[in-house]
């Protein structure tokens, strides 16, 4: 009887837990992502849904937020990211010959041409925009149908630099000039393998003029009369929190 290993089984962007959210235990199968070697810890695609044991079921991996410890669900975000580049990696982006996995390290390597293929992360950046002493702005996405108003966040470009980016991303979006940019905190968010990098800037000039393909609404509300603001254990949260509160971003 082989040893059982801790298993991050997933569909999609579902994780297979118990009924109490703990991961289940299995035995190693070859195709595994050894995702923590020695650690009997792996990593799988569920390929077949029906297939799924009594007493388990899946959930999504945005609700682990909540309930797990923020290293437990950072190791899931990890796994997740990490099967989804391995899929994504099957042939040499060089020559298209069929690539291997890396024995040592996180790399899918063509035997052929010996060009390595490493998962990539997306630098997004995320910014809370505050005038004044007791106002920030806050924008509602065409993409979300619900009430909730978020942050002004995008994806940085190529050769740009971060705080290039939140000035960008600022005046794309709602057409506002910003002053006093300083970084706050970093939180990897697998949906699908962001790097999130929180900003806080001041308000300098400008009138809101909204991207219409992008942003719905955006105002700057007072910090006594906010509207539905993003879920909390996610960045944008935690960065309202502490602008409100002084509280911590990410606790470590
Ligand atoms: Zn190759």
């Amino acid at each position: 009887m082989s040893e059982l290993s801790l298993a991050y089984i997933f569909h999609e962007q579902q994780l297979l837990v118990d009924e109490n959210f703990q991961l289940p235990e299995v035995e190693k199968l070859e195709d595994d992502l050894d995702f923590i070697p020695g650690d009997q810890i792996i990593a799988r695609d569920l390929l077949d849904i029906d297939a799924i044991p009594e007493g388990l079921h899946l959930v999504p991996i945005r609700q682990l937020i909540s309930l797990w410890s923020r290293s437990q669900f950072e190791q899931a975000s990890r796994a997740v990211q990490l099967l989804e580049w391995r899929r994504n990696h099957k042939f040499c982006s060089h020559c298209g010959h069929e690539t291997e996995v890396h024995p040592l390290e996180y790399a899918m390597i063509c035997p052929t041409c010996r060009y390595r293929q490493y998962p990539r992360v997306q630098p997004c950046v995320i910014t809370i925009i505050t005038r004044g002493e007791d106002e920030i702005l806050l924008a509602q996405s065409v993409r979300n149908k619900g009430k909730m108003y978020g942050l002004i966040a995008g994806f940085v470009e190529v050769g740009e630099t971060l705080e290039d980016a939140v000035r960008r991303e600022t005046l794309e979006e709602v057409g506002l000039h910003l002053k006093n940019i300083r970084y706050l905190a970093s939180q990897p968010w697998p949906f699908p393998s962001n790097l999130m990098l929180a900003f806080h800037a001041e308000y300098e000039s400008g009138d809101i003029k909204l991207q219409e393909e992008e942003i719905s609404d955006a105002r700057f509300f007072r910090f006594d009369k906010l509207p539905e603001i993003p879920f909390k254990g996610s960045i944008a949260h935690s960065m309202i929190m502490h602008v409100l509160h002084g509280t911590p971003i990410i606790e470590y």
